[in-house]
């Protein structure tokens, strides 16, 4: 735990460095901490530590632990992978928002899947900034098209954009590429200002382009433990 208290500490420090270096107020950022491959109990000692937001890539771990996670009050969970239309009704049940929108068909599935009395749902369209299908997200191309479509969802509300950085390619530039989508999707949701972009190895290139969400895994659980 003293461990863990350090890491997320430091984590924060240089978080709110890079905020001012780029002229921003790091009380606008949304830290999340991604708790993949370590078990709920980790999850149980951030929220300890004040974490509120937490995310997950995978739909039977993450279901898992929001299952384990579920008396923490306040506790919001972020589902930050891809999804499968047959797996919406098991993500809306436990996710505050869904980052991983890519195509028309998922929007469908998590709008068919809200039950009576469930709030609306925000959600993140992810944009694919390679050329490589493979790496989910939406066609820059086809990203107006989703935010109209997804938009007329009536139980979602889009909220943004997401995105991961290429391998090849430097992240600062690709991040700005992804601040010029962010604008297409509020020339249709004007209100829908977040950007969902930077992991631990470029968190800082990501806060210059705007970014607004955070995901941090290992900067701060440490390393992953080998996939069971
Ligand atoms: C694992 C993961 C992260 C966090 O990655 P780290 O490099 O451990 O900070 C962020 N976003 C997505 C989509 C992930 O799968």
């Amino acid at each position: 735990m003293g461990d863990l208290a350090e890491r997320l500490t430091a984590l924060d420090e240089r978080i709110a460095g890079a905020a001012r270096s780029a002229g921003r107020d790091p009380a606008e950022l949304t830290r999340i901490v991604v708790t993949k491959f370590h078990p709920s109990t980790l999850v149980e000692e951030l929220y300890a530590l004040g974490v509120r937001d937490v995310g997950e890539n995978r739909q039977q771990e993450f279901s898992e632990k929001a299952r384990a996670t579920a008396g923490l009050e306040g506790l919001r969970w972020h589902f930050i992978g891809q999804v499968q239309t047959n797996k919406a009704r098991a993500v809306r049940s436990a996710a505050s928002v869904v980052h991983s929108v890519d195509r028309g068909r998922l929007a469908d599935a998590l709008d068919a899947a809200a039950e009576p009395g469930d709030a609306v749902l925000d959600v993140l369209l992810q944009v694919n900034l390679t050329d490589d299908p493979a790496r989910g997200g939406v066609a820059p191309a086809d990203l107006e098209a989703l935010a109209e479509h997804a938009a007329a969802r009536r139980t979602l509300r889009v909220r943004g954009v997401m995105a991961v950085a290429p391998l090849d390619e430097a992240a600062a530039a690709a991040f700005e590429r992804l601040r010029g989508y962010a604008d297409t999707v509020r020339s249709v949701v004007p209100d829908a200002h977040w950007i969902s972009a930077g992991m631990t190895a470029d968190f800082a290139e990501a806060i210059t382009a705007g970014a607004t969400h955070l995901r941090i895994g290992s900067a701060i659980t440490g390393p992953r433990p080998a996939r069971g």
